[in-house]
Formats: C-alpha cells, structure tokens, sequence
C-alpha cells in the first residue's frame, strides 16, 4: 500500500525504485532497435557488398548492443535525477509531481 503523496494528500503515486528499473529497460530496448535499425538502414556502408550478408547484421547486432547498454545508461540517469536525496522507499506523486520518501 503506497503512502499517500506529502503535498496533495492523493493515493496515485508510483514507487521510484519499480520506475528506474523499468525506466532502464525501456531504455535499454529503445537504445538497442535504435542502434540495430541505424546499423542496418543508415547511410554508408560498413561492410563492402562482396562480404557475407551475416558480416552486416552482426555488425547490427554489436550496434545494438552498445546502443543498448547506453539507452539504460540514459533511463537510469532520468529517473535518479526524480529521487529525492535521503533514506526510506522513493515515490513520485503522479498527482502533483512531488517526489518523497517514505520510512514507513
Ligand atoms: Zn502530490
């Protein structure tokens, strides 16, 4: 049971903690298509024609990869600028805005 928000007393508020992970997988999978479609579709050729086709999509593959790992990079840093400093679980009030915790 979620405490309610400190400032506009409302129920809705999400736990930070759930919200960064989920915040690093969401950029994570962005952060891999993204590098893995640019690799695949953007201009220039990395790979000369002569080569196996399989050369451009593991070179799609390593792109992801790193796009991956700096896509949840990114989410991770967006959500722990929301947190508030101190002790006790992170929430954030989808009421008001108000990030808070709670030592209960
Ligand atoms: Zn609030």
């Amino acid at each position: 049971m979620p405490p309610p928000c400190m400032r506009c007393d409302s129920q809705r508020v999400i736990n930070l903690e759930t919200a960064r992970k989920l915040g690093i997988a969401a950029g994570a999978v962005a952060g891999t298509l993204k590098g893995a479609y640019a690799s695949l579709h953007g201009p220039g050729r990395l790979i000369p024609t002569t080569a196996f086709p399989i050369g451009r999509v593991a070179a799609a593959v390593m792109a992801g990869t790193s796009g991956g790992i700096a896509g949840a990079a990114a989410g991770h840093r967006v959500v722990l600028h929301l947190f508030p400093a101190g002790e006790g679980t992170p929430w954030l009030c989808l009421g008001c805005g108000h990030a808070f915790r709670d030592l209960g």
